[in-house]
């Protein structure tokens, strides 16, 4: 089986036994047979491959904002309907336009690819990071209330502040993120829950940045 002259794979035929057949199957037919299935399987691929460059993110290799979108809705309604938790944790490097400032833009992208690495690894199970746009990342944890997602953004706060990461030979210094949290149904609506995160992590930034802010049911009315 080849399409676009690559092989995708080997196609045999046999004659039953079972079957007295009056004449053998044409070969002409059976090379039409193997072209079709070819050039479907090549579709089939070439459709896979787009879609993955569509949904990732090149730089980090994390699902982009077009992946969240649909995966959102998907997640969203499904807590909602089983009646569990969602969490979403929003976070965003502090003063990270310092690095591309200081060091160059490619230091800046070390930066990001190094805080997305942290943030696929502690996704590891469900994978549901992605990254939002520039500097900014986006977690949804199903299934874990306010204290279980605080404790997992506390935990992400610190992986990230502990990096030690290097461009060519040069020590960038240490990173650090500020994280907002917010929990549906607990602190807004299932459909609220990231600007809640949104409106917490802002929170983050105006205390001082490097920490984990929770939403609070008083701030969502308040927003809302
Ligand atoms: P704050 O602590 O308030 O978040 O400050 P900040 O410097 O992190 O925030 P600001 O939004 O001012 O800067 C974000 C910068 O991120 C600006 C933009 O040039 C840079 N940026 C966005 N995307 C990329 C990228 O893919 N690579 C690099 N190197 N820089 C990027
Ligand atoms: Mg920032
Ligand atoms: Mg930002």
């Amino acid at each position: 089986l080849t399409a676009q002259r690559e092989t995708l794979g080997l196609l045999y035929f046999e004659p039953r036994e079972d079957v007295a057949e009056r004449s053998p199957t044409p070969e002409i037919f059976l090379r039409m047979l193997a072209e079709n299935i070819g050039l479907a399987l090549a579709n089939l691929r070439l459709r896979d491959a787009l879609r993955g460059m569509a949904m990732a993110d090149p730089l980090t290799g994390l699902a982009n904002r077009r992946q969240l979108e649909a995966v959102l809705e998907t997640r969203l309604g499904e807590a909602d309907r089983l009646g569990q938790p969602l969490s979403c944790l929003m976070l965003d490097i502090d003063h990270f336009k310092q690095f591309n400032d200081r060091f160059g833009h490619d230091a800046g992208d070390a930066v990001l690819r190094e805080v997305a690495a942290v943030l696929a690894y502690v996704t590891r199970d469900e994978g549901l990071a992605f990254r939002h746009g520039g500097e900014e990342f986006l977690l949804l944890l199903p299934g874990a209330g306010p204290a279980q997602a605080q404790a997992r953004a506390e935990h992400i706060r610190e992986r990230i502040a502990a990096l030690e990461v290097t461009h060519g030979t040069i020590h960038l210094g240490r990173i650090t993120a500020s994280i907002g949290v917010a929990s549906a149904p607990e602190h807004c609506p299932f459909d609220r829950v990231v600007a809640a995160a949104d409106a917490a992590l802002l929170r983050a930034k105006a205390l001082g940045r490097d920490q984990v802010v929770l939403a609070s049911k008083r701030a969502e009315r308040g927003a809302a």
